[in-house]
This record gives C-alpha cells, sequence and structure tokens, in this order.
C-alpha cells in the first residue's frame, strides 16, 4: 500500500514539472486537489523553486554563484551612469543604468551584465529622451552594490568592500570597460604641421574619464596604474573632474581592452 501511494506521489509530480495543472493531476490520477497541492509545494521547495522560501538567487546573501567577470563591468556602469532608487508603492529597489541611444553596442552589453548578474530576474529597457535605461528589480541590490545610499555619489563617500576590490583586482579590465563606457570617451585631437612645405595632419587620440565623485575617479586611477596605464588630470576651469590617458603605449593598451564606443 505503501509502495502504491509512493507510486501515485511520483506519477503525480511527473505530470506537475511537465506542466500539468494542479486540478487536471487530480482527476486523473483521483487524488484530492489539495494533496496536489501540497506535493507540489514539497517538490517546489525540495528543489528550492518555492516562492518565498530560500530561494538561491544573492551572492551576498545565500552564497549563491556570482558571474564575477560580469560583476566587474557592471560595477564600473553603476560608479558612472548607474542609480537604484525605491518607487514608493513598489516594494522591490530598481537598478538602472542609463545608456545612451548613439550607442547600441553598449546597451546590448549593460544588458547581458545586468542579466549575468541577476539570473533570476527579469532586465528591461525603459525609453526616455535620447536614451534608455537598462532596468531590474531585485531585493539584493544594495547587497551587491552597497555604496548605495542617500544623496548623489559625489557628494558621499564610496569605497569598495573587500570582496570587490578582489573582483576588481582580478578583472581590472572589465571594471575599466564599465567605467570607461559609462563616464568616459575615446576622442581624436588633431593638429596640422608642415612637413617639407606641405601640410600634414597629426592625429592624437586619447581616452577621457570624466567624474565628479574624487573617490570614484581614485577607484579609476588606482586601476589604471595597476594594468600599467599613464594617466593625468586634466583641470576644466579649476575642477579637475577629468582624467586623461594620452600617451601613445597607453592609449593602444586602452585600444586593446577597451576600444571606443559602439
Ligand atoms: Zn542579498
Amino acid at each position: 500500500m505503501e509502495s502504491h501511494a509512493s507510486e501515485i506521489r511520483q506519477a503525480a509530480l511527473s505530470l506537475l514539472r511537465g506542466g500539468t495543472g494542479n486540478a487536471e493531476v487530480s482527476r486523473r490520477l483521483g487524488v484530492p486537489v489539495g494533496t496536489i497541492g501540497y506535493w507540489k509545494h514539497l517538490d517546489r521547495a525540495e528543489r528550492g523553486e518555492c516562492p518565498g522560501s530560500h530561494r538561491p538567487d544573492c551572492p551576498r546573501c545565500d552564497g549563491s554563484p556570482l558571474d564575477a567577470r560580469a560583476y566587474a563591468y557592471l560595477l564600473g556602469l553603476y560608479l558612472g551612469d548607474g542609480h537604484i532608487s525605491h518607487y514608493s508603492g513598489h516594494r522591490v529597489p530598481n537598478l538602472m543604468i542609463t545608456c545612451d541611444d548613439h550607442w547600441p553596442g553598449l546597451m546590448d552589453e549593460a544588458h547581458r551584465a545586468v542579466q549575468c548578474v541577476f539570473p533570476f530576474n527579469r532586465v528591461c529597457r525603459v525609453r526616455k529622451t535620447g536614451c534608455h535605461n537598462v532596468k531590474v528589480y531585485s531585493k539584493h541590490l544594495a547587497c551587491m552594490f552597497p555604496q548605495h545610499g542617500p544623496g548623489r555619489k559625489h557628494e558621499r563617500r564610496i569605497v569598495l568592500e573587500g570582496w570587490q576590490e578582489e573582483i576588481v583586482e582580478t578583472h581590472p579590465w572589465e571594471f575599466l570597460r564599465g567605467l570607461i563606457h559609462s563616464d568616459g570617451c575615446r576622442i581624436t585631437n588633431w593638429t596640422t604641421r608642415m612637413v617639407g612645405g606641405q601640410p600634414k595632419r597629426y592625429e592624437y587620440p586619447r581616452y577621457l574619464f570624466t567624474n565628479k565623485s574624487d573617490d570614484i575617479r581614485k577607484l579609476c586611477t588606482d586601476t589604471l596604474t595597476r594594468v600599467g596605464v599613464r594617466w593625468t588630470v586634466l583641470a576644466r576651469g579649476s575642477d579637475p573632474f577629468n582624467v586623461s590617458i594620452a600617451r601613445r603605449a597607453s592609449v593602444a593598451l586602452m585600444d586593446a581592452h577597451v576600444g571606443p564606443k559602439h
């Protein structure tokens, strides 16, 4: 009798896992629908799928796996053009990465990175004037971005936690790509010089990173130094908000690992 009951339960579970509804399983097997619901609940809980139960979806809360490479890139984007907000009336906060419509390739990369870091959450794009916000809702945004806080980023201290520093040390170029893709650019200055009586055009590509936060600029310049890129600070007016990379060898390194926006 015990084994017969167990067989019925197994039959019910295989129907449920195949997508058959509770009422249909109940009818086919002659088992009360409440029992079917209970079996389904136990089965999903055992497999960690039960809504509201301990679902493994936060690397910080329950040690679920993190795509560290995608995270390093996303952290750069977040520190540049990212924003975490909590609308009244919505119980879950959201992360938005603002992506300029001029750079559809970057928007795709941002979308992929958000999806890799939050694999269980739906990522969407919200159209704004001249840009889209790549957006995800998650209860664990503050776990993943502990730099979140009241006020604007340049008005508060931005310090990485130890686990974030480790990720940036392992994936420095991904972090730099995120920073440059949000608050940086590759520009080409040019000039002409007379060579043998003929005007000759010389081009000087450079990368710029512009951010009002001293802490975020320092994260950028410390990482640049670590990967062997030489940089200087350009003072625009009296505010030294621009980090410039102009030496030929350093620009070549940046071209190999970061490249222009696309
Ligand atoms: Zn968490």
